[in-house]
């Protein structure tokens, strides 16, 4: 592949004698122009006379974009030059003017003709129509920047949704799979919205049906948000039989949409406002749950509040007619949608993480003896069912010991059970001293211990394990009760060929402690020696 690499690079470089790449070839093809059809003509209502200034136009060029007509036709006429154009066709406006329809055109000096625009009545009241007028120059950055803010409002969404689906295939769990639904809902309100769903050619079969597709999309969304903000505040917790509430008005919401397609358009336009005055009471209400659960102590539905922020601000503004909500309305509309799903996927991932965190801490008790904090029997039998597979593998030797404290019952009786306690503790640490590892040293119940000493040989165990039984009762005369003396016995055993499973070397330890009793106490013994000596 690398000895490749010199000959890509030559073929794909410009030749030596050549200083510049011609890229495409003349063409005959017209520029796809929208005819303004009588059909588009009939459809259109509302009109704006833009009257020349006093005198006349000066003959510099003028553009007009047309903002904010969701859902029909736009007409601009100056003079014998109509265009006309909607949302959703990308293909057939004119190319400058990306984010809404617009024109230049070239009033002659002194010309007194007004520019016209008209335009399907709005779908809703408070989504009214805005025209931008001036030079060519500055409307086309303007309606470039728009442009710029929607597609990147996308492009969040879908790798947000992109990346929950990879959470999904690791973790499998179902939210991030409704995660990723809720993401491509929103994906798909925001193309109709920004009519992106015809950019830059048309990837949704939107066309005249925009109306429907919008009050359609908009609904199921505000379900999927609703939903999803009512968990995000503790709903669940907090309201009782809120499930089944929820699950009612996500199915109205759903209901609204499928209907859509057969609603006229003024029952369209009422709808659509309908859903959004419900959507911000929603909003609103999201709110004063995630209120009512910090009030209790749940601090985590901050992110709730947080995510609902935007909307609800939303809601204020257009309350009070600002301009700039009115004018940048698409855009405010997704960089809310866009903000909600990230504080969504924040809070997904915190809960997620808290969920690890907890299933973590109860393997960890689960594993745990509370007394001494040594691994108990369960973990400490897996511990060394890896230490046997990776001896057998690598062919290096493993002993272990099995070491039982000498007539505990009678520290118990004479000096109590906390006393008892103590010895045990000092017991587990004493022998945690003379280990490499924590995982080494298990207390398997009682006063019983497992030693577990990978890479050594019964040879290289025994004064280790001799060691430990002298610091046993050393470090127990530091408890200081009068005439207390702890002993141990040890039974050591080495892995051997015949020992098939965890049990069999365990046994043999126990056995060889066993004898270490019978001895009379207060030593190692070890199994290979009891053998020969049996
Ligand atoms: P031997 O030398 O033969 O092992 O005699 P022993 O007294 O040590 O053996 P035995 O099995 O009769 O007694 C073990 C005692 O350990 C009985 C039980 O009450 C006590 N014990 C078990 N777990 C604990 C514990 O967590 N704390 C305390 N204080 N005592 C415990
Ligand atoms: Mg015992
Ligand atoms: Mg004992």
């Amino acid at each position: 592949m690398l000895l490749l690499l010199p000959a890509i690079a030559s073929a794909a470089a410009p030749r030596a004698n050549q200083d510049f790449l011609l890229v495409g070839a003349p063409t005959d093809q017209q520029a796809p122009v929208r005819e303004c059809t009588p059909e588009i003509r009939r459809h259109l209502q509302e009109e704006l006379h833009i009257a020349a200034p006093p005198g006349g136009w000066s003959g510099a060029p003028q553009a007009v974009d047309v903002f904010n007509v969701f859902a029909g036709e736009v007409m601009i006429t100056h003079g014998d030059r109509t265009v006309c154009g909607h949302m959703q066709d990308a293909r057939t406006r004119d190319s400058r003017f990306r984010a809404g329809v617009g024109m230049v055109v070239v009033p002659r000096k002194g010309d007194t003709a007004p520019i016209r625009v008209a335009w399907e009545a709005p779908l809703k009241a408070q989504w009214i129509p805005t025209v931008r007028l001036g030079a060519p120059s500055p409307v086309q950055q303007i309606d470039t920047a728009r442009l710029l803010v929607r597609t990147a409002c996308i492009a969040i969404a879908l790798a947000l949704a992109l990346s929950a689906l990879m959470g999904f295939i690791t973790t499998r769990s179902r939210d991030f799979l409704v995660y990723v639904l809720v993401c491509a809902l929103l994906v798909v309100w925001q193309a109709v919205l920004s009519g992106l769903s015809g950019y830059p050619e048309p990837w949704l079969p939107v066309g005249r049906a925009a109306p429907v597709w919008l009050v359609a999309v908009t609904a199921l969304s505000y379900a999927v948000m609703t939903w999803v903000l009512w968990r995000m505040c503790g709903g669940r917790r907090l309201l009782r039989g809120s499930r089944r509430w929820m699950g009612a008005l996500v199915a109205v919401f759903a209901l609204v949409a499928l209907a859509t397609p057969v609603m006229p358009r003024g029952l369209l336009a009422w709808v659509s406002g309908a859903l959004d005055d419900a959507f911000a009471l929603l909003c609103l209400g999201a709110l004063l749950l995630c209120i009512a659960s910090m009030r209790r102590g749940v601090y985590k539905t901050l992110d709730g509040m947080v995510a609902v922020a935007p909307l609800l601000l939303m809601t204020l503004a257009d309350l009070f007619g600002n301009r700039w909500l009115l004018e940048f309305r698409v855009e405010a509309v997704q960089l809310s949608a866009t903000w909600f799903l990230m504080m969504a996927a924040y809070s997904l991932n915190r809960s997620l993480g808290n969920l690890r965190q907890q299933r973590d801490e109860m393997r960890q008790l689960a594993d745990t003896d509370t007394l001494t904090g040594l691994p108990n029997r369960r973990a400490g039998l897996r511990q060394l069912e890896t230490y046997i597979a990776q001896a057998r593998a690598g062919g290096q030797p493993l002993a272990i010991g099995f070491l039982d404290v000498d007539l505990f019952k009678q520290i118990n009786d004479r000096y109590g059970h906390d006393v008892g306690d103590d010895v045990l503790v000092s017991v587990a640490n004493t022998l945690l001293s003379g280990v490499r590892s924590r995982h080494d040293v298990i207390r398997m119940g009682g006063e019983e211990f497992l030693i577990l000493l990978p890479g050594n040989s019964a040879a290289a165990a025994l004064p280790r394990l001799e060691h430990m039984r002298e610091k046993v009762t050393s470090q127990a005369s530091a408890l200081r009760h009068e005439g207390l003396t702890v002993t141990a016995s040890i039974g050591l055993a080495e892995l051997q060929l015949l020992d098939t499973d965890v049990a069999a070397l365990l046994r043999r330890a126990d056995n060889a402690m066993y004898r270490a009793k019978r001895r009379g106490r207060n030593q190692v013994v070890d199994a290979d020696d009891e053998r020969e000596a049996a």
